[in-house]
């Protein structure tokens, strides 16, 4: 009998755990499923481990663990996935915004053949307007960047075991779970589903940690800034042939003194142009150097349930 996982990355989330996996349960159970729920808490700085603890003492298909420090959404995805046991995995949030309504469907796509199940947002739930603008535009970048159509897709991902074991082996750092399995192909089915609304605690999303997931993101995916770069280059490049022309014809004109207001300007433009650009550099640079430290994308340091022990502090070294 084939085994489902359900990864559920949660970050201060001790009023939901038990809900949650009381919820997913009672659904496996309902459907005839079997199932695992793995539930990586990232971090959190409430009781969410000591939750995961007591759900996992009372039902045996539940497991866990908990890192070090918090180390980030994808993080607790990946470890959730280097977990999990399941023939397919599912990964969705542990609020319930992610409808576990829609696994019945998912499982049945992967029974008929579907690789890859892509959770599909049909409407976004409740945001604010300023969370709505900014991600707004952020999927539409990150789309033009990637290639990829980023607006509607989610977290909320079924995933074959050959995916998951694809996505296991690749040695970077600095993933984006969303964008990866679009990359990595396979013969991928869409559900829509509505995002619900969070009945406890609040979303874990600032305005800063948004933009630092916007860049990280943009950086991991696309080398595509860099070559802006080189376009602005050859736009200033371009701009200054013409002010060189019109510079020499004042010069030999006699009308060299004017002009001040010009060089103030240029150097105000070309420096920002080159601050921006040694930004953008700088950047993939940093990515570079995190990527080379080849440090673990995250820290386990308890479990829960019945979870392989040498996940405990440990990571695989991989080979360069
Ligand atoms: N999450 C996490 N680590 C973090 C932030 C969030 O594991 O650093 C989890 C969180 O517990 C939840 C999911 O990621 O299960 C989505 O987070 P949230 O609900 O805050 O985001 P939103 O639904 O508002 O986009
Ligand atoms: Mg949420």
């Amino acid at each position: 009998m084939s085994r489902l996982s359900i990864v559920l990355p949660s970050y201060n989330e001790e009023q939901n755990i038990s809900v949650t996996a009381r919820t997913l349960s009672d659904l496996m159970e309902a459907e005839k499923i079997d199932y695992e729920l793995v539930f990586v808490d990232d971090g959190s700085k409430d009781n969410t481990f000591l939750e995961i603890k007591k759900v996992s003492e009372t039902n045996l298909n539940i497991k866990g663990g908990t890192f070090s420090r918090n180390f980030g959404k994808e993080a607790a995805i990946f470890a959730g996935l280097e977990m999990a046991t399941g023939d397919a995995v599912i990964v969705m949030d542990c609020d319930l915004q992610h409808p576990p309504a829609m696994i019945p469907k998912m499982w049945e796509m992967w029974k008929n053949g579907a690789e890859v199940v892509e959770g599909i947002k049909k409407s976004r739930g409740k945001e604010g307007i300023f969370h709505r603008a900014f991600a707004g535009l952020f999927y539409r970048v990150m789309s033009a960047l990637i290639k990829m159509d980023m607006n509607s897709s989610s977290d909320f991902k079924l995933l074959d075991r050959k995916v998951v074991n694809v996505l296991l082996e690749l040695p970077e750092r600095n993933t984006f779970f969303r964008a990866l399995t679009f990359w990595a192909g396979f013969k991928t089915e869409t559900v829509e589903y509505d995002v619900q609304e969070r009945k406890y605690g609040t979303s874990k999303w600032s305005f800063g940690s948004l933009l630092r997931y916007a860049i990280s993101n943009a950086t991991s995916f696309s080398t595509l800034p860099l070559q802006m770069v080189t376009a602005l280059g050859v736009i200033s490049i371009g701009f200054s042939l013409i002010l060189a022309v019109q510079t020499l014809f004042n010069y030999l004109t006699g009308n060299a003194v004017e002009g001040f207001t010009t060089v103030i300007l240029l150097i105000l433009i070309v420096g920002g142009f080159i601050m921006l650009s040694l930004g953008i550099i700088g950047n993939y640079i940093a990515r570079i150097y995190e990527e080379v430290k080849g440090r673990p994308k995250y820290i386990i340091s308890d479990v829960a349930g019945d979870v392989n022990g040498n996940v405990l502090g440990a990571w695989k070294k991989r080979e360069r």
